[in-house]
């Protein structure tokens, strides 16, 4: 589980152009239709939440928002009307000048969500198609971990290309002091099927995905896992949290997102997790449906850790720990 709460945050999308090319990238297809959201619109949401105070933070996000030359000024005129953060989404190349990461931070950029895509630079540029991406990024990181006041987040999204390297990549970003957070999403398509071939089975990714869990939490990150089976988790379930802060996007965006067909499951109907998004269309058709593998719950997960929270210790007859498949199919 993240250290942000998602419900403090909003999320505009002010930018739909990027300057990679990563294999994994969701809106590669729709990059070009999408309309990023106006001015006038960021304006009216930072009036409406300077009125209401619903939002704590404003993440400016799209494609690759720090190719907008203004990012600087919204960034201040989101702080200087009660943002109490702002943060960006980046691949963070341009945060190897160390002039522009403090003309960021000085604007009031305070929360950077980089993505990072592998652990070596020969795998993260065949990635992102750019030559010398990964280096940049990595001095990006170097620079913004340099300036006081600054949070810096990871995302790396988990395919084929990938996967194995997990454990490296949070040993390679041990040093980053203000590395708060590595976020570990599990790849989806945008589509019915896996053209590229990049999905991984949850059955081979399961192990290195634990070790990066466990490694990360070892040296003092919070995690955050999505799309990922919970109960395939184990004992890191309370990693996966698929929630997400309230996004203003274009609505054409929606349609093209819900060919993913989330939430498919032979347990759906009885397991009790509100978390879990299941199994979608592409990795059904590739992989299986899983039956002898998935457990379903019993007890919501997340209540289960809400009420041992409000009782200030752990209730002995409650338990997260899913059913086994015989025991969902003698209760049903
Ligand atoms: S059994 Fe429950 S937790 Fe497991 S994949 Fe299905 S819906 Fe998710």
């Amino acid at each position: 589980m993240g250290i942000f709460r998602h419900a403090d945050y909003v999320e505009l999308t002010i930018h739909f152009r990027c300057n990679l090319k990563c294999e994994h990238c969701m809106i590669e297809d729709t990059m070009d239709r999408l309309e990023p959201a106006s001015d006038e619109k960021l304006f009216e949401l930072i009036e409406y939440n300077l009125q209401h105070r619903q939002w704590k933070g404003l993440i400016l996000t799209g494609s690759e928002v720090t190719l907008r030359s203004d990012l600087a000024r919204l960034a201040t005129v989101a702080r200087d009307n009660g943002f109490e953060h702002v943060r960006i989404q980046t691949h963070g190349m341009r945060l190897a000048d160390p002039q522009y990461c403090q003309q960021l931070v000085s604007a009031g950029v305070d929360e950077f969500f980089v993505s990072v895509t592998a652990a070596d630079e020969q795998t993260h540029d065949a990635i992102t198609a750019v030559p010398g991406s990964f280096r940049k990024t990595m001095r990006g990181l170097e620079n913004l971990d340099q300036l006081d006041g600054v949070s810096i987040l990871t995302n790396t999204v988990m395919t084929q290309r990938c996967y194995q390297q997990l454990p490296e990549l949070v040993d390679l970003l041990r040093h980053l002091r203000r590395l708060v957070q590595m976020d570990f999403w599990n790849y989806w398509p945008m589509s019915e099927t896996d053209d590229k071939q990049l999905i991984v089975s949850h059955l081979e990714l399961l192990p290195y995905l634990r070790t990066a869990i466990h490694r990360a939490q070892d040296y003092g990150r919070a995690v955050e896992v999505k799309n990922f089976p919970e109960c395939l988790l184990g004992a890191d379930h309370l990693a996966l949290d698929n929630t997400q802060p309230k996004l203003f996007i274009d609505p054409t965006f929606w349609p093209e997102f819900h060919r993913n067909g989330f939430h498919q499951c032979k347990f759906r109907d009885q397991c009790a997790s509100t978390n879990c998004l299941g199994l979608n269309s592409a990795y059904i058709q590739e992989f299986g449906w899983h039956e002898s593998h998935l457990r379903p719950y019993d007890t919501d997960p997340r209540e289960v850790g809400r009420a041992s929270k409000n009782m200030h210790s752990a209730s002995p007859h409650l338990s997260t720990t899913p059913q086994t498949n015989s025991q969902s199919s003698q209760t049903s």
